[in-house]
């Protein structure tokens, strides 16, 4: 109902909200062009069908205008992988803006400037939103790790395009990996929770504890459970004020019948460094003034057959310090391990920036069922909350949604 799809973008003006939020380096250049890749998909559809696009997003937090976040380095990128010429709106209203947009023929693409330079945008603000609207007959959110944000172009601004709002195939490619996860994965299903803290991930562990078989819990975070139990973790990262909440999980899991596994070995080190000295100690019994860094070898090889008798498997946040040589084995170890269930014929969905960071390190992303592209977004989906982005266009269009006069 919501799938471009389903719609001839013909003669149409399009407003697509895309994420190009991508990092660049000191020269102004864009050195991963995975989130300008992603969009294509929608784009090509739109012109292929005969349409005309216009292309919204922002870039970084800026503090209002500020030129180091201008999204002009995107033009060179944008257009070589189009293979066709961009036109660059400079800024996103007035006169100029308007006369460019409204001179624009079928099959030409164009990306305005930073939204954010705007405080409308952050704010959610109608006025803003409706002044985006007039832009175009249609509007697409292909935007996926800005969804969860009540801005003006991912939520507000659908208000505006009543009955013509749609999901990109990326969002729509999402929503679908996401919802297999959470209403129709295949048993055993295990769920692999790692990362420094557990505040972040609260919310998700508990919603999935209606939904799992197996949790695996590694990183920083299992070091509070270990605290918990009353174990010796030296200075590791513990969130001291999460204890508590650490037991209530342990204790659900238990009532819910759910198998927890947490690091029985733990590779410790004597500083937050790759240069400190490290050996491998039982999780319970960490040297005082040392502290645990990545899961240890016996516990890798648990884990691993944990999640080779898996069917579905869902994985967010690093075992161990994976940006420092010595401490990325435990989340490699578990990289390999779902990429061999994967090639098996289980079903898995990782997300999370640094866990997506460190499936390209080991060169393994294609070995997954489904790479999400949201960070915050996916966590928030996991939960079992409303994305605005999404909500906003399946929300029934009432008359006040109506209010566009064009
Ligand atoms: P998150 O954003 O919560 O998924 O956390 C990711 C970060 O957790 C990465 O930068 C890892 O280096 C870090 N991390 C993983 N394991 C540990 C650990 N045992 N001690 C400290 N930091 C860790």
């Amino acid at each position: 109902m919501f799938s471009i799809n389903n719609v001839n973008f013909k003669g149409k003006k399009t407003l697509i909200r895309v994420d190009f939020n991508v990092p660049l380096n000191d020269k102004r250049q864009v050195t991963d062009d995975t989130r300008i890749r992603e969009s294509i998909p929608t784009i090509t559809k739109v012109l292929n069908d005969g349409g005309t696009i216009i292309l919204m997003s922002h870039l970084g937090r800026p503090k209002g205008y500020q030129p180091d976040y201008s999204l002009e380095p995107i033009v060179p990128v944008l257009s070589k992988l189009l293979g066709r010429n961009i036109i660059f709106t400079p800024d996103l209203f007035g006169p100029k803006t308007f006369e460019v947009c409204g001179k624009m023929k079928a099959c030409e693409v164009a990306l305005m400037e930073n939204l954010r330079f705007y405080p409308g945008e952050e704010a959610g603000d109608e006025k803003f939103a409706k002044e985006l609207s007039l832009l175009a007959d249609i509007y697409i959110n292909d935007a996926f790790a800005t969804s969860h944000r009540n801005h003006a172009s991912v939520s507000t601004i659908a208000k505006f395009f009543k009955g013509k709002c749609y999901f990109g195939f990326l969002l729509e490619n999402e929503i679908e990996n996401l919802d297999r996860v959470l209403f129709s994965a295949e048993h055993p299903f295990t769920a692999i929770i790692g990362g420094a803290k557990i505040s972040t991930k609260i919310g998700v562990i508990k919603n999935l504890l209606n939904k799992v078989d197996n949790l695996i819990i590694g990183g920083g975070m299992s070091f509070t459970f270990m605290e918990a139990l009353g174990g010796k973790v030296g200075k590791s990262i513990v969130e001291h004020d999460k204890i508590d909440l650490a037991k209530n999980i342990m204790q659900e899991v238990m009532l819910k019948g759910i198998n927890l596994y947490l690091p029985t070995d733990a590779v410790i080190a004597n500083g937050f460094s790759n240069e400190a000295d490290f050996t491998t100690v039982t999780s319970e019994n960490i040297t005082d003034g040392w502290m645990g860094l990545d899961i240890g070898p016996k516990t890798c090889r648990r884990f691993a057959e944990i999640i080779n008798h898996s069917q579905t498997i869902l994985w967010n946040g690093p075992l161990g310090v994976f940006e420092m040589e010595n401490f990325r084995h435990g989340t490699k170890s578990v990289a390999i391990a779902v990429a061999s269930a994967t090639i098996s014929g289980s079903f898995s969905l990782i997300g999370g920036g640094d866990t997506v960071a460190a499936l390209n390190q080991f060169n393994l992303a294609d070995h997954i069922s489904y790479v999400s592209t949201g960070g915050g977004a996916m966590l928030e989906y996991l939960e079992g909350k409303d994305l605005p982005g999404i909500s906003a266009i399946r929300r029934p269009h009432t008359s006040e949604h109506a209010a566009k006069e064009k």
